[in-house]
């Protein structure tokens, strides 16, 4: 195992200790440790069914998970007390599908669920949204639909819609994979602005190129565990264990 990034106790925004999970009798995750810090890009590594996206969705309280400990702003949230809605609304998630809705606009879809989850009113909703809009090079495009925009400017939209009610963490699933080649650029361009604005991130990704620029932190995922972490110049250019090396070499 490579040293761990290391981190004062207590710092993180997000730990994760021991973290299970299983679908029947498949074991999707196991003894998963990982903590994220705050401004921190912490980038998840591994084969397809390696446990990437499980991983991402237990953290949003949108699985179960069977075991370990999950605490986020220092608060314990796989209790069963814990009201999963409240805790959602302090992260952001994007999927490899950006899952607008058709049906509105472009500022409708980002100022959705600041006016229905967060009761912002809808003037203040809208300058907050157009100020995202702008933050994410689309203001032009708040009254287009969807429909009108390349896939590119339709995942920056929904990084918007995530980011505009200033979560204190974005999980971001794939957010590239669904894009043809020549739109991925502008969506990773956008991520490495948001990680240079102090926007704390833990995302998955095949983009090496990415992970190795802007990561602090790679964690490499094998059949659910995390085999190995640490500086991406370590972890992607310097591997210690045979799995990474051997995923490494096949997705090169
Ligand atoms: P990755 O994102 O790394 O490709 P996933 O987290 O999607 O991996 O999946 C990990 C494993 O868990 C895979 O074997 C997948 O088939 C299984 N899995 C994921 N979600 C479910 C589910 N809801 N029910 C049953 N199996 C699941
Ligand atoms: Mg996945």
């Amino acid at each position: 195992m490579t040293t761990p990034v290391t981190s004062p106790a207590g710092s993180e925004l997000l730990r994760l200790h021991g973290v299970r999970k299983s679908f029947g009798d498949h074991v999707v995750l196991r003894d998963v440790d990982l903590t994220v810090e705050p401004g921190q890009c912490v980038v998840l590594i591994g084969a397809s069914g390696s446990g990437k996206s499980t991983l991402l969705r237990c953290v949003n309280l949108l699985e179960v998970v069977d075991d370990g400990v999950i605490t986020f702003e220092g608060r314990d949230i796989t209790d069963p007390r814990v009201d999963g809605d409240e805790v959602r609304s302090r992260m952001g998630m994007v999927f490899q599908a950006y899952n607008l809705f058709p049906h509105l606009d472009v500022i409708g879809n980002v100022t959705l669920a600041l006016r229905l989850v967060h009761g912002v009113g809808a003037e203040e909703a809208r300058a907050r949204g157009l100020a995202m809009l702008e933050r994410v090079g689309l203001s032009a495009k708040a009254a287009a639909r969807p429909d009108d925009l390349s896939g590119g400017q339709q995942q920056r939209v929904a990084i918007a819609r995530a980011l505009v009610a200033n979560p204190r963490l974005m999980l971001l699933d794939e957010v590239t994979s669904a894009l043809d080649p020549e739109l991925v650029g502008e969506v990773l361009d956008l991520l490495t602005d948001l990680k240079g604005e102090g926007v704390t991130m833990l995302l998955n990704t095949h983009e090496m190129g990415f992970a190795r620029d802007v990561a602090d932190e790679v964690c490499f995922l094998h059949d659910g565990h995390i085999h190995e972490r640490g500086r991406p110049e370590q972890v992607l250019g310097d591997p210690q264990q045979e799995r990474t090396r051997a995923f490494l070499s096949r997705i090169r």
